[in-house]
């Protein structure tokens, strides 16, 4: 196997023949591409915050005020929710279509684009009535048949790494949607599953060597998402700064108004004045690395 890329298990042959859409075709080929007004791949690196979960019309509008007023550029949240165990409480449930309502609502009031989860393809036409991109959550990430009818409704698309996927597999991933016709498309780390020495710590492990190893081999934007791999609200600024360092195109962080009582993933979220803090870090970060920007 012609192997140019060291240490990797992708060959130039893949290139051409597994990934050719995906595949950098020459040194500093980029995409640049506007979703919502909003610019990926260029200068300035697109930040997406709200909560794991849409719960209720009332924090969504919160968050959305919030964000907004932190310069933040979409709003994020799930209806649709791929949760890890079936059981849920009065508290703890996926507020679906009411949910993606309150987005749209939240879109209106505060004029900030959105982007949220589908896991099914029947709901596709509800959700891209509202959102500006469509998630595509690391758990479907090799759910072919789905990648292509997301694909065809020829909405933007963020595809989440799935956490036990190398990068040759995100990549084959990300072609079935780029041989569909749909271009924007933007890669999501999120985490993988870290050897057991290491989940004594965390339940993921961010993978930040995937962001310019992606770089390296695709022109699609890469963004990371710390809050996900993190799984720790402690951890969530020094990995979301590195994230920044790394040459990440975007970055998706949980915001909640009080995060510890959050529905899903409480340990998770960081609240406002957290917010305004990183939002000042990593633009201060972006202008040091890459001469890049956040707001
Ligand atoms: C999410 O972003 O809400 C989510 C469920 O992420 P992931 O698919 O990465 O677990
Ligand atoms: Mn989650």
């Amino acid at each position: 196997m012609d192997n140019k890329f060291p240490g990797k298990d992708i060959s130039t042959d893949d290139l051409k023949t597994k990934f050719p859409l995906v595949a950098k075709k020459y040194k500093g080929h980029k995409s640049k591409f506007k979703i919502a007004g909003v610019e990926f791949g260029g200068k300035t690196i697109p930040i997406f915050a709200g909560p794991n979960m849409v719960e209720s019309k009332e924090l969504i509008l919160d968050v959305a005020k919030n964000i907004k007023k932190n310069k933040c550029h979409f709003l994020r949240g799930g209806a649709f929710k791929p949760l890890t165990f079936p059981y849920r409480s009065k508290n703890y449930n996926e507020t679906r279509e009411l949910g993606i309502k309150w987005l749209a609502d939240a879109k209106s009031k505060y004029n900030i684009p959105i982007i949220t989860e589908v896991m099914e393809e029947k709901f596709l036409p509800l959700v891209t009535e509202v959102t500006d991109i469509i998630q595509i959550g690391s758990r479907n990430m090799q759910n072919y048949p789905f990648l292509v009818a997301c694909a065809k409704t020829n909405k933007p698309i963020m595809l989440k790494r799935h956490y036990g996927s190398s990068l040759r597999d995100w990549l084959g991933a990300a072609e079935y949607i780029l041989k569909s016709g749909n271009k924007k498309v933007i890669l999501c780390e999120r985490g993988i599953v870290a050897p057991h020495t290491h989940r004594v710590t965390s339940r993921f492990l961010i993978d930040l060597q995937v962001v310019p190893a992606a770089q390296e081999l695709t022109h699609l934007p890469i963004i990371v998402d710390p809050s996900h791999a993190t799984f720790w609200r402690p951890w969530v600024k020094p990995m979301a700064l590195s994230a920044v360092a790394s040459g990440a195109d975007g970055i998706m962080i949980e915001v909640h108004p009080d995060p510890k009582n959050a529905l899903v993933d409480p340990l998770q979220p960081i609240d406002y004045k957290d917010l305004k803090d990183l939002m000042l870090s990593m633009n201060k970060v972006a202008k040091a690395a890459w001469n890049r920007k956040v707001f």
